[in-house]
């Protein structure tokens, strides 16, 4: 008996054959992606029969199948879709319900994820479809191409989303195999940016042109992406992953709320190596459940970041749980192990050893200019310019899209820049051309100079695109953010966090201010937390207000920040004076005690 791939069958007593080709199909897939081998399972991926491993061959005979480590029989419901067909072996699939015009049933809407295609009924019959970009660079003629896209067969706009990422909605069944060419076309992929797969790989937004930085990441960043969509086993994980690079500079990529962020940092002379740049590695952040990635204690050369990525990303692969969607990420099998374990079983699996050092013998970060992602800047080239622009909750119509892009040709040099501010930036453009960029920015409809409130404003998809919304959020993100700028002339920054449900696409918990949103009394409403920062700033807000219809909210808000001018020390920040306060101080500011 042979399996497909010409090996032989090992006899295995008590497994039908099916089973058996399916064991050692698997074992031998395990073997060729190099990682450890199982108990009972020799390194050229083949079930052990020695005597010396005889009891783990009974046990073996005896056990029912496994993935992963885990018994068939205690996967949850999407890991079992995933043992039964692998996902991104399904394009006959898709070209089977285009032709049909037909929505994906459960198990094939977890699937279709695999290739960035959502199925978001009953919030809208329809897919979303969701790239990649890394880093967060694009070209304009793929924003040309996606604004096409978007025209002929979607919503008529982009969303840019908080990993600096797009995605356009209500594409129709029959159309998806052409959106996926379209995308093929343009250089560009969705795979793998859903389900339980490496989300995209997010990178400083002005890296390479910020004077301040102290590496380029975008190629780290595109090195990751490109090593991923050639490595199937960086597919089909225990549960959704998100990595960042931080080159060090002015802006942030919200690094330590990744599951791994990279982090640039200066190392001085006399800690045992030559001085330089390095990275540190921050693991298992994420904010939904009020957790920073935290410092792992290695430090790496720029040239090790992908490699590390990949060596932990195996292992989370092979022991992360399989069972409990809501133990699956990175957290709990760390949480579990302890950070030392973890790392130590990721280097086993590198060619080369890790450098420990501590964390303290590294230059501290260097500032962050929470405001530097909207207007114009300098770049470290001279005579270059950068503009950030506003797009109010990332919602960019057909329109915006050709403008910025025909903005991008003629004032630059064809690049776009996507943040995880839901906002753009124009790179690489000369002071001659700087007027026109600035006033083509504007005749698009688009601004350069958002109200302190909107410029870091960032809204999930809400209820008009997500079923697990309680709330229209960028709706009302939007309404809350223009009357604040509108009633008050704040200059410091003010994030303002948005989200739908506890899944926190949008962060709340990072925000100055965090909405999550909730039903109150059959209307929608949310939670208020306040004081949430990251990086240097990092720290969970704290809960204001534990539900509050919406309606109620803006003269809420607005007393808020009556007591923050009038009250604040000098320069004090949003931020600095709700940490000042206690939440009983604050909640008396603005009266909640008469509403909860
Ligand atoms: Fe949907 Fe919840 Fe994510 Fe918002 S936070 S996009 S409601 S899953």
């Amino acid at each position: 008996m042979e399996t497909q791939n010409n090996t032989a069958l090992i006899d295995m007593p008590g497994f039908s054959i099916a089973q058996q080709q399916y064991l050692q199909g698997f074992f031998a897939g395990v073997a060729q992606r190099g990682v450890m081998p199982f108990a009972g399972q020799t390194a050229g991926g083949q079930i052990a029969n020695s005597a010396t491993s005889g009891a783990a061959n009974q046990a073996a005979e005896e056990a029912e199948p496994m993935w992963f480590g885990t018994p068939l029989s205690e996967l949850c419901r999407e890991e079992r879709w995933k043992q039964e067909e692998n996902a991104l072996d399904i394009w006959e699939k898709l070209v089977a319900h285009a032709n049909e015009d037909k929505a994906p049933a459960p198990d094939d809407l977890f699937r279709f994820k695999f290739h960035g295609l959502f199925y978001v009924a009953p919030a809208q019959d329809s897919f979303m479809l969701r790239l990649r970009v890394p880093g967060g660079i694009l070209s304009a003629h793929q924003l040309r191409g996606l604004a096409q896209m978007a025209a002929d067969w979607g919503c008529g706009r982009a969303d840019l989303t908080t990993r600096s990422n797009v995605q356009i909605r209500e594409f129709q069944p029959k159309d998806i195999v052409r959106v996926l060419s379209k995308v093929q076309d343009l250089g560009m992929t969705s795979r793998g940016s859903g389900a339980d797969n490496i989300r995209n790989i997010t990178a400083s937004p002005v890296t390479g042109i910020d004077p301040e930085e102290l590496y380029d990441v975008a190629p780290l960043a595109d090195a990751l992406n490109r090593y991923i969509l050639n490595s199937r086993d960086m597919y089909g994980l225990p549960r959704k992953f998100n990595v960042a690079f931080d080159g060090g500079g002015s802006i942030s990529v919200l690094a330590d709320t990744n599951d791994i962020g990279f982090v640039a940092v200066q190392v001085n002379d006399g800690h045992g190596i030559p001085a330089g740049v390095y990275f540190r590695v921050l693991l298992c952040g994420i904010t939904g459940h009020k957790q920073f990635a935290t410092d792992c204690g290695v430090l790496l050369h720029p040239d090790q970041t992908v490699a590390v990525a990949a060596a932990m990303i195996r292992v989370f692969a092979e022991r992360g749980d399989r069972t409990d969607r809501k133990k699956a990420r990175l957290k709990y099998l760390v949480d579990r192990w302890g950070t030392e374990k973890f790392v130590a079983k990721a280097e086993k699996l590198l060619a080369f050893p890790l450098i420990r050092v501590p964390a303290s013998a590294c230059e501290p970060r260097r500032p962050i200019d929470r405001a530097g992602h909207i207007g114009v800047h300098p770049q470290s080239q001279p005579g270059l310019h950068y503009i950030g622009v506003s797009v109010p909750v990332g919602r960019l119509p057909v329109d915006q899209m050709l403008a910025v892009a025909e903005i991008a040709e003629s004032c630059g040099t064809g690049e776009v820049r996507l943040t995880v501010w839901q906002n753009l930036i124009l790179p690489n453009i000369p002071t001659a051309k700087l007027e026109a960029a600035k006033a083509a920015i504007l005749a698009a409809g688009l601004s350069f100079e958002a109200g302190t409130v909107m410029s870091g404003t960032v809204a999930c998809t809400g209820n008009k695109g997500c079923r697990y919304a309680a709330t229209d959020t960028k709706t009302h993100a939007v309404t809350l953010a223009r009357l604040l700028d509108n009633r008050f002339n704040i200059v410091q920054p003010v994030n303002l966090h948005v989200t739908g449900c506890p899944h926190s696409c949008a962060q709340h918990y990072v925000g100055d201010i965090g909405l999550m949103g909730v039903k109150v009394g059959g209307e929608e409403g949310y939670q208020v937390v306040i004081g949430g920062g990251s990086d240097s700033d990092q720290s969970i807000a704290r809960e204001l207000i534990p539900a509050i219809k919406f309606s109620d909210l803006p003269p809420v808000m607005e007393q808020l920040f009556d007591s923050y001018t009038t009250r604040r020390h000098e320069e004090e920040t949003f931020l600095g004076f709700t940490r000042r306060h206690s939440i009983a101080e604050l909640q008396s500011f603005c009266a909640i005690k008469e509403l909860v």
